[in-house]
């Protein structure tokens, strides 16, 4: 068996050396494969627990999985554990890789388990979500631990680690149960990675948009008003507003009406839809008249309604309606993130009514719609399809339908996609489209999502050509999402140095003292005429300081304004984006101002 090898990949399952000993199956090098760090990941996190249990002898232990941003532990101890003994943790792991412990592993009969940790509670609880009848054990030293693996075969190839974070965490996620510690941490299979993943996290911690939206005044919340509702400010609501007027014509020149539905609507109409059973612990419900309302979680039944409201032909079809839809859902406190996890937020959501035959090229004409949308950002994207999951209404085979037009409309183009088994909504298979920002994080924004259901459920129907009455499909598209959450991604890309397109404030003029005024409010004024967001800074601060404050703003243009410049018709331009400071008559800057608003419209 070669030294590089971690594991085996057979009829999809990956195992490790120890569970496969014969070495069949495809091998798992040991590198940044995602198959090898998954098993490296999920060893350091063991790992972890051996130096916190040298550390911390009480300590008991749930569970330690691989997630998305690297892996982490759940456990509890009597002491209180802060960032400031990670330092400790690491050192205590290092020393440990150093002894180079092989680490073994062997099977015992879930009686002999639920024996061997009697005294574990934290043991017996994951115990009992395991339903085979034998349970496998690893050991590395004198550390041993419930888990089914895979492991890499030896502690000595764990050196790449970083510990990233504490957090608390509910036992099982559950809010009600006991709050256990919960360290995050990341690995790799070798220093340069891990050094480029660190300088990553660096970078994204100075563009977390939490910290750039407050800078420049965006956005806030408020704990006293509520926790996940966002409040805009004047800056961010003005670049919310440049995003919906830009959308607002791409939708119109793709024919999309606008249309839009209330806030709330009778139960009874989310019985019809399914949301009352299958979302209504995510819904927020009130009551009005002695009648039970819901607060819309989603804006399909208001479409609907609308569609409803006079017969349709067949060649009203595909009719496309689409809102900037208010939605309110109910987040855990805990998942709430700045405003990528709110409980109100606006989706660029849309429903489009077709034939089955028209799936196809509705799907087609919505991802081109997308890549227009993502390239004016220039955003990388990818796009996933997520089939069938458990819990779902409608049966097989229309799910089996609806799930092959996704494939086929992508596949006709030739455009790659994953796929996401079990990942679709309760009520449709869908396209979901995530987007890679300038750090190479990747976010989830769009889906479209086909829907054979609702038309259904509300009995939605159009006149075909044979004057028979049939069953149009729906198929529900977001394309950022929400303006929230597109926002908040944005913002990190970009750092907060909007384009100019969307920039809270485009130009700042700053003049040099009073008489310079008039002058500045007249290019303002003609600025404005042209959709062009402009401030003037003629406050009594100093020029250096109105100038230091344009520039903490991230404005794209600076226009410094004194006597030179009024006598010529000219603007001092500092062009923070290009990073230059220059010259221009004001008509030349107008223009340059008229042409980069033209460039790439959607
Ligand atoms: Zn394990
Ligand atoms: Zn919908």
């Amino acid at each position: 068996m070669s030294e590089n090898i971690i594991g085996y990949k057979i009829n999809g399952e990956i195992v490790d050396t120890q569970s496969n000993k014969d070495g069949s199956g495809e091998a798992i090098e040991f590198d940044n494969s995602k198959e090898a760090l998954d098993i490296i990941r999920h060893s350091t996190a063991h790992l972890m627990a051996q130096a916190i249990k040298e550390l911390y002898p009480d300590a008991k232990f749930f569970v330690g999985p691989v997630v998305e941003e690297g892996f982490y532990y759940d456990f509890r101890t009597s002491q209180k554990i802060g960032e400031e003994d990670l330092k400790k943790i690491e050192k205590k792991m290092k020393e440990l890789v150093k002894k180079k412990y092989e680490i073994s592993k062997y099977e015992i009969s879930k009686d002999e388990a639920i024996e061997k940790f009697a005294d574990d509670d934290l043991k017996q609880a994951v115990l009992k979500n395991i339903p085979s009848d034998s349970v496998s054990i690893y050991k590395q030293g004198d550390f041993e631990d419930l888990c089914r693996g895979p492991h890499v075969p030896n502690t000595r190839l764990l050196h790449n680690f970083k510990l990233t974070r504490v957090a608390g965490a509910y036992l099982g996620g559950d809010e009600n149960a006991e709050m256990l510690t919960r360290i995050y941490g990341i690995a790799f299979a070798d220093k340069e990675a891990l050094k480029a993943h660190i300088k990553m996290l660096e970078e994204a911690k100075k563009r977390d948009h939490r910290k750039v939206g407050s800078e420049m005044e965006l956005f806030m919340f408020n704990d006293e008003a509520g926790a996940g509702l966002p409040f805009w400010m004047p800056k961010g609501a003005r670049l919310r507003s440049k995003l919906e007027n830009m959308l607002f014509k791409a939708h119109r020149k793709r024919g999309y009406e606008p249309v839009r539905g209330p806030e709330i609507l009778k139960a009874d109409m989310w019985r019809t839809s399914g949301h009352y059973a299958c979302y209504g612990e995510n819904m927020y419900l009130t009551e009005i008249d002695g009648q039970e309302y819901g607060i819309k979680p989603m804006n399909c039944i208001g479409h609907i309604l609308i569609y409803k409201q006079s017969v349709k032909s067949y060649r009203d079809l595909p009719l496309k309606y689409f809102e900037y839809g208010v939605v309110h859902r109910h987040e855990k406190s805990g998942v709430l993130h700045g405003l990528l996890r709110v409980r109100e937020f606006t989706q660029d959501d849309a429903h489009i009514f077709c034939t089955p035959q028209q799936i196809k090229s509705v799907v087609l004409e919505v991802v081109e719609f997308v890549d227009a949308v993502m390239k004016k950002f220039g955003f990388e994207y990818s796009m996933e399809i997520s089939t069938k999951p458990d819990k779902a209404i409608g049966d097989d085979e229309v799910w089996e339908i609806a799930t092959q037009a996704l494939k086929d409309a992508l596949d006709e183009n030739n455009l790659s996609y994953g796929i996401d088994e079990g990942g679709g909504a309760f009520y449709g298979p869908k396209i979901d489209i995530k987007i890679t920002d300038a750090i190479g994080r990747k976010w989830q924004c769009g889906t479209i999502q086909v829907d054979f259901n609702l038309p259904e459920r509300f009995d939605v129907e159009y006149v075909a050509e044979d004057n028979q009455r049939k069953r149009p499909v729906m198929i529900h598209r977001a394309i950022l999402g929400s303006f929230e959450r597109f926002i908040a991604i944005l913002t990190e890309h970009y750092a907060g140095e909007f384009p100019l397109f969307v920039a809270p404030t485009q130009v700042i003029f700053v003049p040099i003292s009073e008489s310079h005024q008039a002058y500045c409010k007249e290019l303002s004024n003609e600025l404005m005429d042209l959709d062009i967001d402009c401030e003037i800074y003629d406050k009594n601060d100093s020029l250096n300081k109105r100038i230091r404050l344009a520039e903490k703003q991230r404005v794209p243009y600076v226009v410094i304004v004194g006597d030179a410049e009024v006598a010529n018709c000219s603007v001092a331009i500092r062009d923070r984006r290009k990073k230059e400071q220059y010259n221009l008559t004001k008509d030349e800057f107008m223009l340059q101002l008229k042409q980069q608003l033209q460039e790439g419209k959607i």
